[in-house]
């Protein structure tokens, strides 16, 4: 059947590749991706999935479904751009390289869906279409809406410099934006009777600032001030600012953010402005699975690291990165990252297993022109190639090989047992689109 299955990927292949290259024409910007979502759909459907959910707060999100009843397997595809990593440092592109991403959990999801239909094997393959990673924001709302309830398992997987599973962790993160309303006033004429939004913002800040030193140093806040008035001779009565704060876990986010709030609210006491607080996306760290993480080893090692070649080497030197690529498979890394990811959030809700794939050359920058440049050249097909067989295989597993399954889940259920799932984003609230939180004062101006 394995071999059924790495056969049926074959008459794929171009298809596949067709479609990363659409994508990476198409570069949307997270909840933009109305036509790389539309097409991972067309391509779905084509292939005798059904579109079993849109999501009405969530433009471009989506979950399609192939086969009946139980297990159920999901994988996550993600198909998002970044700004200024297209082709002319000014446009958007595909800088994490998600054309790659979308294109192969989408084609894994089809070559398993052939095979169980084939061999008569009973179960549900489930494509997740996530829109908005870049911005933390997709999987944190369908999860919220109840997208990964009643999954048995969930692969997914991201391009990279190297070869291997990822099971280990990353940093909580809570995404909110501080708006401040103050009153607007000739800053020479009158300025007593102006009530400054952006001295908000900057009081604010230098109280983040000062709040550094008295917090654990494992935390990580970064901010952006988004709106901060317009000229210089008119006092602001608008300004904004975006913060992320990253801690260990959801209970130290929430410790954390809570003193953070603390400081916005000083902020507008001190300029008697009003704020207004909005959380944008709420990551959570992510539950490891070794079962599942061994199950995608195994089959990374049958498929084999992709085979790059001289040619790959060269039209990599060409643009920059001259270091050569990543040969072989790595050993499972189960390291602690700085970074988030709103994939985390799946693996409370679903055993995740997940894997890197050399795609790109070594010595490439994250979020970068070079990712787009690289993420349309034969090695990166090659890397897309090995993801999409290795994510079927083990979709192919979970779906026949119950042992795996039950250890997948008891180890699931063992790390938590006790620990429900909160969203943390209200009830109904839409997702955001881009950076623009949607401000209840802004409606009624
Ligand atoms: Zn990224
Ligand atoms: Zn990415």
């Amino acid at each position: 059947m394995q071999k059924k299955l790495l056969a049926s990927y074959r008459g794929l292949r171009a298809e596949a590749e067709a479609t990363a290259l659409r994508l990476h024409e198409l570069s949307e910007l997270p909840m933009c991706e109305v036509q790389s979502a539309a097409l991972l759909r067309d391509v779905l459907s084509s292939h005798g999935f059904r579109i079993e959910r849109e999501f009405d707060l969530i433009p471009n999100a989506f979950i399609a479904a192939a086969g009946r009843g139980r297990p159920v397997i999901g994988i996550l595809a993600e198909y998002d751009a970044l700004p200024d990593c297209g082709a002319d440092g000014r446009t958007p592109g595909h800088g994490c390289g998600h054309n790659l991403l979308g294109t192969a959990s989408t084609f894994a999801a089809i070559a398993l869906a052939r095979v169980l239909k084939a061999n008569s094997i009973r179960g549900t393959v489930k494509l997740f279409g996530c829109p908005a990673e870049e911005t933390l924001v997709g999987k944190c709302y369908m999860a919220r809406d109840g997208a990964f309830d009643r999954l048995d398992a969930c692969l997914a997987w991201h391009p990279g410099a190297g070869t291997s599973v990822n099971n280990g962790s990353g940093a909580a993160m809570d995404s909110i934006t501080y708006e401040f309303h103050g009153k607007t006033s000739h800053a020479a004429a009158d300025p007593h009777n102006g009530r400054s939004a952006l001295d908000a913002v900057e009081i604010m800040n230098v109280a983040v600032n000062f709040l550094r030193e008295h917090i654990p140093s494992n935390v990580r806040i970064h901010y952006a001030i988004m709106d901060g008035g317009k000229a210089p001779n008119v006092v602001p009565p608008y300004a904004r600012s975006w913060y992320y704060i990253r801690a260990r876990d959801r209970k130290q986010v929430e410790e954390i953010s809570a003193r953070v709030d603390n400081c916005a609210r000083a902020a507008a006491l001190a300029t008697d402005t009003e704020m207004h607080r909005t959380i944008l996306a709420a990551c959570y760290d992510r539950v490891p699975n070794d079962a599942l993480s061994a199950a995608l080893d195994r089959n990374l090692r049958t498929v084999g690291a992709p085979r790059f070649s001289a040619a790959d080497r060269t039209a990599a030197a060409e643009l920059g990165p001259d270091g050569g690529f990543a040969r072989g498979i790595g050993s499972v890394s189960t390291g602690r990252g700085t970074a988030s990811s709103d994939e985390a959030n799946v693996s409370w809700l679903a055993p995740l297993g997940r894997f890197n794939i050399a795609c790109w050359a070594k010595g490439t920058p994250g979020h970068h022109l070079l990712i787009h440049q690289q993420s349309q050249l034969p090695a990166a097909m090659k890397g897309m190639a090995v993801a999409t067989k290795a994510l079927a295989l083990t979709g192919l597993d979970l779906m026949t090989d119950t042992d795996l399954r039950r250890q997948v889940k008891r180890e699931f259920r063992k790390l938590t047992k006790g620990k429900a799932y909160d969203p943390v984003i209200p009830a109904g609230q839409p997702a955001p689109v881009q950076d623009r939180p949607g401000c209840p004062c802004e409606a009624s101006e």
